[in-house]
Parts: structure tokens; sequence; C-alpha cells
């Protein structure tokens, strides 16, 4: 079986029925393609065992990706006895060495938390350490062990493991609010996504889209990070599709140059503020960097946020590009956002954009354009796509 431990859960107290009903739910969606499963709770655990065992390795590496969980485990389960802890313990030690050679040392850790087991967990530690020890002669290190073996006894379940992976961390999905993530093909904004997801924030993906002159291979891009985002979401995906040509010819025709790309953004940021308000997410949330592209200043990021009265989250900020880019191949985006397909905010932009856009000049130029009735339409015209 799997042994699941829980993160920051821990520390929410009066809310930790639901975020564990939640972390229940994801877990179950994460393990849905493979072929069956039994999931329990006992000891402020979860516990997988799949239909198949031969599908471990690959539930456990799904499992890695659910967010809420601290560290996973696979371990065999035994009866509460000692001679069987012992002799089960050992075949670990043994299937260890085996597939990784000897350790220089190995401890044992055992957790006892059915206090009607008649032995207390250093005790348990000691015989089943000798256990090993006779068996394998491997020496014993209780500070710095090459291999740690734990063992621990419940009241509903006894189990031993040699190591653990890490698990993603953060709040299950659903914990926190649901935020409108601002999709482009991009490198930066599906890690913003997967941040905001970490921090249990379930994302509505929203992505503008200019036919002819950003390609159905550009949509077909951000669908497949929408897809590789929705397995780390525990509950379906949406992308909203916005038509985004009409706005774009618009600011094209009728604004200065180098203000098209504050402009472009102030009305993408009021079309997903709407789609916001119909899907029920309380913020925004983009890629955005301090200071790595021209255009991205607090001058222009405060003047794009001025249209809409939702927070927006950039969850980015701070990132060097090196973080972004490291973080991004880690969770399997990058290989996607680096096909070199354009996004629209490429388009029609002058060598040196307005890095310090101005309220004034935007409020004098904004109503030339007429663009509600363009955003209007935008908003109509949506397609949803579902994950
Ligand atoms: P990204 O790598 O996410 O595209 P970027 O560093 O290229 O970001 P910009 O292209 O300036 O920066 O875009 C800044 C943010 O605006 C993006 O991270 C994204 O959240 C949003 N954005 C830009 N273009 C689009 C688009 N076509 N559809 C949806 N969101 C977009
Ligand atoms: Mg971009």
């Amino acid at each position: 079986m799997i042994v699941l431990r829980y993160g920051e859960l821990f520390l929410k107290g009066a809310n930790r029925p639901r975020f564990e009903s939640l972390l229940r739910r994801n877990v179950e969606r994460a393990l849905g393609a493979l072929s069956g499963h039994t999931l329990a709770r006992a000891q402020g655990r979860l516990f997988v065992t799949m239909a198949d065992a031969s599908e471990e390795e690959a539930a456990a590496s799904c499992l890695a990706r659910v967010f809420g969980l601290a560290s996973l485990s696979r371990a065999v389960s035994v009866e509460p006895d000692l001679e069987q802890i012992g002799a089960a313990a050992l075949a670990q030690v043994e299937a260890h060495v085996e597939r990784h050679g000897r350790p220089a040392s190995f401890k044992v850790k055992a957790r006892r938390s059915d206090k009607q087991f008649p032995v207390g967990s250093p005790e348990i530690g000691r015989q089943v350490g000798e256990v090993i020890f006779e068996a394998t002669e491997l020496p014993v290190d209780l500070k710095n062990p090459g291999l740690e073996v734990g063992v621990e006894v419940g009241v509903r379940s006894t189990f031993i493991f040699t190591g653990s992976i890490p698990g993603a961390g953060g709040l299950p999905v659903g914990a926190s609010g649901r935020v409108a993530l601002l999709l482009s093909g991009g490198l930066d904004s599906p890690v913003a996504g997967y941040l905001m997801q970490k921090r249990g924030c379930p994302v509505e993906a929203v992505y503008f889209h200019s036919p002819p002159y950003t390609g159905e291979r550009a949509l077909d891009k951000v669908q497949q990070l929408a897809a590789r985002m929705a397995t780390t979401q525990g509950e379906p995906l949406r992308l909203h599709v916005v038509k985004f040509t009409a706005i774009q010819e618009a600011v094209r025709d009728g604004a200065p140059a180098e203000l098209a790309v504050v402009l472009y953004r102030r009305s993408m940021l009021r079309i997903a503020s709407r789609l916001a308000l119909s899907s029920g997410a309380l913020a925004l949330a983009t890629g955005e960097n301090l200071g790595q592209v021209a255009s991205q200043t607090l001058e222009n990021m405060a003047c794009i946020q001025a249209v809409c009265d939702i927070p927006v989250l950039r969850p980015l900020l701070a990132f060097d590009k090196a973080e972004t880019i490291a973080l991004a191949r880690k969770i399997g985006t990058y290989e996607l956002s680096i096909l070199p397909y354009d996004d629209c905010c490429s388009l029609f932009v002058p060598k040196h954009p307005a890095t310090k856009a101005r309220q004034k000049t935007l409020l004098k130029v904004e109503p030339r354009l007429a663009l509600e009735p363009l955003e209007d339409a935008a908003v109509e015209g949506v397609e949803v796509v579902g994950y």
C-alpha cells in the first residue's frame, strides 16, 4: 500500500475535516486513470491500496502531484505482532539492499499510536533493529543512518516502510477560493496557475485568442497546457477561449503604438473579471513578473489593474526567470510552453512599448477606441472547453 501524510492540513484546526475530504476527493481523481484502488483513513493518514499491485509505482507518481500531501511511502501492512513486524521489516531491508545496494548503516524508527499494543515504541525499535542486525550485520546509526526503516503500529493498521518521497506540499485544491487565470501559451502563466492551485485555489483558465494572427496551433498549445493543469486540479478545469481579434485591431488602428500592450491588458482584465464574476472566481491571476519584460513595470501594472475591482494575483512577481523555468520543468509545462507559436500580446507591438503608462493618457485614448461593444461581444462569444 501507499501511505500518504498530510502537510499543512494539520495546522488548520476546525477546517481539518473539510480539508481532509477535499484531499480524499483529489486523491481519488489523481488515481482515476488507473485500474482500481481502495482509499482508507486511519491514524491521521490516508492509505491507498492498488487493486493491481504492479500499478503501485505509477500510483505513487500520480499522488506525488496532489497538493496537501507532505510525503508518501510505499509500505507493507502486517498484523500487529512483533515477530511478524520483525520479519516484514527484515524483508523490506533485504529488498532495499537488492535494489539500491547495502547502506552504510540503518535505524528503525517506530511509532505506536495503538496504546493497547503491549510494547512501547523505543522497545519496538530496539527489537526490530536486532532482528535486522542479526540477519544482515548492518551497523546501527541512530544519528545519521544510511537507511531508515519506519514501523507504525496503529489501531487500524500496522505497516512498515523504507524511505519516503516528498509530496507536492501546499493545500488541497478547493480549500481556497476560485481564481480566473489568464493563461497564455507562454512559460509564466502555467507556472502561476500551478502556484495558485498549490495554495488550494481551483483555476478557471482564460485564453485570449486572435485568429488569424494567432493560429490554431497556438490555441492547441494552450489547450494542452490547460489539460496538463487539470491533472493537478482535483476537480474539472474549464478553459474559456475569448476571441480577441477585433479588440486588438481596434487598438492597433486607433491608439499610439507604444500604449498597445497596456491597452490590450486593460481590455483582457475587464473581460476576465466579468468571466470571473460569472464563474464564481474571487480573483484574477497572471504570470506577470516585475521587470522581466519592458511592459511589466509597477507603473504599467497599476494602470492595468485600475480597470477591475477584484484582486489581481501575481504569484511570480518576485521570481527570477531561472526560477520560473526550473519550476516549469518540474511540473511538466516547460516542453509545451516553448513550442514556438506566437501569443497575441506580441502582435502589433512596437519595439519600444511604454514602460510608464499613465492612467490619465489611457483614459483619454480609450474612449476613442469604442471597445465596450467589442468587449461585450467577446464575453458573449466565449467558448468553454472542459478538462
Ligand atoms: P507568459 O509567459 O505567461 O506569456 P510573459 O512573461 O510572456 O508571460 P506577457 O506576454 O507580457 O508576459 O503576459 C503577461 C501575462 O498576461 C501572462 O502571464 C498572462 O497571465 C497574461 N496574458 C498575456 N497574453 C495572454 C493571452 N493571449 N491570453 C491570456 N492571458 C494572457
Ligand atoms: Mg507571453
